[in-house]
């Protein structure tokens, strides 16, 4: 089985580009973040002291999470519920971040994301996968565009969205990003960092289909 992995910061891109790869490939595509959004998203239901390692732990082993993928589109369901819809908020970006760096809460995500990687050819993205997740993956890629151009972005999908999220600005969500980009390269378990061996590549002059030509060319040439 082949795995490709693209991490990188928030807003860079991966999303779009590691979905066109994986189907340009005729592979397996892969949302690692989800699994930390899922995480949160159960937190927030009934939050506790994070610090409280039991209790974590505990509420841990008690999360059922199923991913499903489906035509190329990824799904999360919790129990018997489908929650993708209620992943993508700023909230859930916010505290999926935040609790993203404990010890018991990366296990339990790398545990479930190497299942699921391990029997498919996969194109799998995030922010540890290269380093941590898949160290042996054959192909590494790590994504990544200035924080203007990231936030930018994030303000176009936004808008896209419509309701609610078109009202937050670009101060806002530039905000938002760099302390998210603090958060997951500080933290003290699997930091953001470009892989040993992955191959840095920058959008901020680039379309998303000359990434992805860019990676399809290097993975069918490796
Ligand atoms: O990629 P996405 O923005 O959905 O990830 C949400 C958060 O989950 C990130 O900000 C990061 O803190 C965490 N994450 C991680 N390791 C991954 C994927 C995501 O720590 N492999």
């Amino acid at each position: 089985m082949t795995s490709i992995t693209i991490d990188g910061p928030a807003g860079a891109g991966k999303t779009t580009v590691a979905k066109a790869l994986s189907e340009k490939l005729g592979y397996i595509y892969f949302n690692t973040g989800a699994v930390y959004r899922s995480i949160a998203y159960c937190y927030l239901v009934n939050p506790f002291d994070l610090t409280k390692t039991i209790k974590l732990k505990k509420f841990l082993s008690q999360i059922n999470l199923k991913i499903i993928n489906k035509n190329n589109v990824q799904f999360i369901w919790l129990d018997n519920i489908d929650i993708t819809q209620k992943l993508s908020t700023p909230e859930m970006d916010y505290w999926s971040s935040k609790i993203s760096q404990y010890k018991e809460v990366r296990e339990f995500a790398v545990s479930l994301q190497r299942n699921f990687a391990y029997h498919q050819n996969i194109v799998i993205e995030g922010r540890d996968i290269g380093s941590n997740v898949l160290p042996n993956a054959k192909f590494k890629f790590y994504l990544t565009a200035s924080v203007d151009v990231r936030a930018k972005r994030r303000r176009k999908q936004y808008l896209e969205q419509g309701g609610e999220y078109a009202l937050i600005s670009y101060e806002k969500i530039l905000q938002d990003i760099i302390e998210r980009d603090k958060t997951d390269t500080e933290r003290a378990i699997s930091p953001l960092i470009v892989p040993k061996g992955a191959i840095i590549i920058n959008s901020d002059r680039l379309t998303i289909l000359e990434v992805v030509n860019n990676m399809f060319n290097i993975c069918k040439g490796g």
